[in-house]
């Protein structure tokens, strides 16, 4: 341990840009610490002989290693060591919900030690200095494998076989490589540079991308087994979960990863305007967990939406209407309610004709039937995935 009382005297501290800085633009939240601070907070590390933190991360990084390194200054072996488990750091430095954290020993009766904004700055260190370059393997074992799926899965299956030496072809349906990480999760929270820097390390390894192509129809299973030696299947949960209710089929309903697709390729450029926008409408996003919120912070950032509610899977309201800037608000009628029923009778309640509903596909039957009775408009989002939105680890 660099400094073994560190913890006794060294507050926590992490940066984020202001709410009222991220609404008037795309970029993520994170803010990095001076090399001095970040290596101050790396010293609250405690080096404990049982490390939860290290069981709890669902990639088993080496959390208490890479922490001494930082506050050691030893920063190329800091990567080397993040690297040893994690091939995309700079994906998991800002997407993970950091179980880490919650496990840090620390946090029994203080303040974790701030595990993922130390990940965010080894990784991105690294890239600034140029020590991620491009590890083509050192000989080619002569055997093909095709990987189906260009997500998080896909990608670090298809690293780690092109690095051991396979000829590896990454077959994706969709006509940008990247999975949910390109045209689900939104801008403000994993800016796609970082991906497409990825991208290109792992063109220079030899990984062969082909998108727009989808497997079972543009390229047949027996094509597959005949080409590849290997077939990785790694497609995700495409399917959302809708619900089959009275008035599902209301102008205006729509799911939340058509919203967030449409959203990303504003930001790529492909189109100016979103076709389906929250602007100038009063935004219900039923649904409080990473696809909720992504809904409501794009919804935010169309800034014309009116008002923005957002309610979790228990009913719980996460934000009440929040203004849009420049735009006026309803009046919030009262503390986040603590049950179901109360999340209704204490929000603005039914919502106005021009609203638009967001669902994650959790929400109860009968309060899908209070919305959907109501002449208006709404957005549905799906569950993303089969179980668990943090299954990408
Ligand atoms: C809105 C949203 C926000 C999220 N936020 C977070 C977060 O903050 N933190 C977090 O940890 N997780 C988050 N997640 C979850 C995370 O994105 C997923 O767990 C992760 O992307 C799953 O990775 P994957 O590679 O298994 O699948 P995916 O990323 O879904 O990739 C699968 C790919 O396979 C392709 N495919 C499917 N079928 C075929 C076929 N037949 N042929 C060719 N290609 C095919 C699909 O087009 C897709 O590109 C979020 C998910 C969503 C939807
Ligand atoms: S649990 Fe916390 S204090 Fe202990 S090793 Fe992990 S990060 Fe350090």
């Amino acid at each position: 341990m660099a400094d073994p009382t560190s913890f006794l005297r060294v507050p926590r501290e992490e940066r984020r840009r202001t709410p009222a800085e991220r609404l008037r633009d795309w970029r993520e939240a994170h803010v990095a610490l001076p090399e001095r601070g970040l290596r101050q907070q790396a010293t609250r590390c405690m080096g404990c002989g049982i490390p939860f933190c290290h069981e709890m991360c669902p990639l088993g990084n080496l959390i208490p290693e890479w922490n001494e390194l930082v506050a050691e200054g030893a920063w190329r072996r800091a990567i080397e060591r993040l690297h040893a488990t994690n091939n995309f750091p700079e994906f998991t430095g800002t997407l993970c919900p950091a179980p880490c954290e919650d496990g840090c020993v620390l946090a029994i009766n203080s303040e974790p030690v701030t595990i993922k904004q130390i990940e965010l700055q080894i990784i991105d260190r690294a890239w600034q200095e140029r020590w991620i370059t491009p590890c083509p393997p050192v000989a080619r074992t002569g055997r093909a494998v095709a990987v189906v799926g260009s997500g998080p899965a896909g990608l670090a299956a298809a690293q780690q076989l092109t690095r051991v030496g396979h000829e590896v072809v990454v077959l994706e349906r969709a006509d940008r490589i990247g999975g949910l990480l390109r045209y689900g999760i939104p801008e403000f929270k994993l800016e796609k540079r970082r991906l497409d820097r990825r991208l290109f390390q792992m063109r220079r390894e030899g990984t062969i991308f082909r998108a727009g192509i989808e497997v079972g129809v543009d390229y047949t299973v027996d094509r597959l087994r005949s080409r590849f030696d290997a077939v990785v299947l790694a497609s995700g949960a495409p399917v959302p979960r809708d619900l089959p209710v009275a008035g599902r089929d209301l102008r205006g309903i729509h799911l939340a990863v058509e919203y967030l697709t449409w959203a990303n390729r504003v930001q790529q450029g492909d189109v100016a305007v979103s076709p389906i926008t929250a602007e100038g409408l009063d935004v219900v996003i039923i649904g409080g967990g990473d696809t909720g919120t992504d809904c409501f912070g794009t919804a935010l950032r169309q800034r014309h939406s009116r008002w923005c509610t957002s309610t979790s899977a228990l009913g719980r309201r996460i934000d009440a209407a929040r203004r849009c800037p420049g735009r006026p608000t309803r009046p919030s009628t009262g503390p986040p309610p603590r049950t179901r029923k109360a999340a209704f009778a204490g929000s603005p309640w039914p919502p106005s004709p021009s609203s638009v509903t967001l669902n994650t596909g959790c929400a109860p039957f009968r309060l899908w039937a209070d919305f959907v009775t109501k002449p208006g408009r709404f957005i549905r989002a799906s569950r993303p995935s089969s179980s668990c939105p943090h299954s990408s680890r």
